[in-house]
């Protein structure tokens, strides 16, 4: 017998479950299912690439997920015949060897019970949740190929035990031993048919429901009028609870918004329905689905190195994989969804993915399909402000990488600026229609401080010049990208830290005169500044303020250079 001690990091999550988090306890039953799904998903794979797997495998091997439950007992149990897990396993998934994600989770907390509990499976710490009902579990899983079958068992406190044992065919056993105060509610026909149908009625394999139930016996008339009691036995219910199909196969006309939020809320972990769904069928050249979501709240790791992707590929209705980030530009990584291939071959390997023509095809006409529908969006004032405020960094993202793109994410793009109200954007296109017909350019001021930049002395020659500056307070980005994005439908971007003011109202001779007046206080005021400063000379920029300092133009592209530099590296 073989004693395990959890992995700090695990100990405090699994502390955090049983204590803090049971606001949403059914959704264990969620990530369970999940897990058997994405184990058959994963045996699937391998039964199309690898011959040796194929062939231990019996000829009608097909995936299903079996849940049953026990009121005496108090368990439930959950049974797949997925890819399985041996003793590595074991321990490496749930046990010692935190993923990264069980770190970030623990970071991510809010202390909000509500909140918290979503983002569970976001994170992939979902099988955890299992002890928000169970007093003790028992992981029994054979790995598909494999000869020895193991069980690990814990309570969820401190440590956790693996030992050998038998079990005849490949995949995984879950036997959750539930508290006494759970077991009513969840060792039960009736929530467990609502909680499977709420959050797994898409999965794409059957699950079952197995139990007992009571059944009288039908009498005939004679006996009925004989007046016999009929006689109640116990009969196995074997009874399919989910859909099971692949929503994404059905016609469009079919179905309602619920089932997309449904089918939405199975495959993104999320219990929000989504801001947008976008279903496409394509025939022609390339013939493919997808179906993408934008959830309504940004995924927890959208900013992220090792955030995990949205979309999962699928070849003719078997899954291929999840995590492939190149299935859309890393700028749509908050997109949610599945892309269905009826081109690609079944045994593609991931590693070819990336320079596959047929994909590449897909991703183009997908970003095209999702600009477009985000741009359908942005009629609808309200959603779209839901939309630029978790959305509106990721696009200048996309503005500044997808060069095919550009002008339609420019579009899509909100700003503040001088003539928005604190808290309200503006489009580049409403700026163009408000500027006056000579103006040529749009302008922007970058720093970290919406207040302090709308305060910018910087501002005064334009607000008098009635000319509409934006204001972009995202300082880190804003300083790489704004100058990069270069122009809007031929209007140039421009900085007025560095170019010179708009509209000079002085002649030549009134300006050196100016000049000259001032000789000797610009003169001093260098000699005071020294290095500190390039140069010191009169200017119109002002009306107000009495100095300000400003970047020399050349100077300026220099620190964007360094900057871009330093942020790749
Ligand atoms: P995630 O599913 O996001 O990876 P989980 O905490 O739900 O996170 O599961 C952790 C890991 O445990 C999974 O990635 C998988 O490797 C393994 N696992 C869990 N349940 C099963 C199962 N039924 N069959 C095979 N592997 C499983
Ligand atoms: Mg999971």
């Amino acid at each position: 017998m073989a004693k395990h001690q959890f992995q700090t990091e695990v100990g405090q999550l699994l502390h955090l479950m049983t204590h803090s988090l049971y606001s949403n306890k059914e959704i264990f039953i969620r990530e369970l299912v999940s897990n058997a799904s994405d184990a058959i998903d994963k045996l699937n794979y391998l039964k199309l690439t690898d011959e040796k797997m194929k062939a231990s495998l019996p000829e009608d091997w097909k995936g299903e997920i079996n849940i049953s439950f026990d009121e005496k007992d108090k368990s439930l149990t959950i049974v797949d015949n997925g890819i399985g897990m041996n003793e590595e396993d074991l321990i490496a998934s749930i046990g010692t060897i935190a993923k990264s994600g069980t770190k970030s989770f623990v970071e991510a907390l809010t202390g909000d019970a509500k909140k918290d509990s979503n983002l569970i499976g976001q994170f992939g710490v979902g099988f955890y949740s299992v002890f928000m009902v169970a007093s003790n579990v028992d992981v029994i899983s054979k790995k598909a190929g494999e000869e020895q079958a193991y069980k690990w068992s814990s309570t969820g406190t401190g440590e956790f035990e693996i030992i050998p044992v038998i079990k005849e065919s490949n995949g995984t056993v879950i036997y959750i031993k539930l508290k006494d105060e759970e077991a009513q509610e969840f060792a039960s026909k009736y929530r467990i048919k609502n909680i499977v149908g709420k959050y797994s009625n898409h999965i794409a394999y059957p699950i079952f429901l197995n139990y007992q139930e009571e059944v009288s016996e039908e009498l005939s008339e004679e006996d009925k009028k004989a007046g016999k009691e009929p006689e109640k036995k116990l009969e196995k219910k074997h009874e399919k609870i989910n859909e099971a199909t692949a929503l994404w196969t059905q016609p469009k006309a079919k179905l309602k918004q619920e089932e997309y939020n449904d089918f939405y809320k199975s495959i993104s972990h999320d219990s929000q329905d989504p801001l947008l769904t976008i279903h496409t069928k394509a025939e022609g050249v390339n013939e493919y689905t997808t179906l993408f979501y934008i959830p309504k709240t940004a995924p927890m790791d959208m900013y992220r190195a090792d955030y995990q992707p949205g979309v999962k590929l699928y070849v003719k209705r078997v899954f291929i994989t999840d995590d492939e980030k190149e299935l859309l530009p890393t700028y749509l990584r908050f997109v949610r969804g599945i892309i269905d291939s009826e081109d690609l071959p079944l045994n593609v390997s991931r590693e070819i993915l990336q320079e596959n023509r047929i994909l590449a095809n897909i991703k183009q006409s997908s970003v095209k399909k999702i600009l477009s529908e985000i741009k359908k969006l942005s009629k609808d004032e309200e959603k779209y402000e839901e939309f630029i405020s978790q959305y509106n960094r990721p696009l200048k993202e996309g503005a500044y990488q997808d060069f095919t793109n550009k002008e339609a994410i420019l579009e899509l793009l909100r700003f503040k600026s001088t003539k928005t109200e604190l808290g309200k954007m503006t489009s580049l296109e409403s700026y163009k229609q408000r500027a006056e017909s000579e103006q040529k350019a749009i302008y922007y001021i970058v720093g970290e401080n919406e207040k302090v930049l709308r305060n910018s002395p910087l501002l005064e020659s334009y607000k008098k010049n009635d000319i509409e500056v934006l204001v972009c307070d995202d300082k880190e980005l804003d300083e790489i990208i704004t100058p990069a994005l270069q122009a809007y439908k031929e209007w140039e971007f421009k900085d007025i830290t560095s170019c010179e003011p708009p509209k000079v109202e002085q002649s030549e001779e009134e300006k050196k005169e100016v000049e000259e007046k001032f000789q000797d206080i610009t003169k001093k005021i260098k000699e005071v500044l020294g290095e500190a400063v390039k140069e010191v000379k009169v200017t119109n920029r002002l009306s107000d303020s009495a100095s300000c300092v400003v970047k020399d133009a050349s100077d300026a592209q220099m620190a964007q250079m360094m900057q871009m530099m330093r942020a790749m590296g």
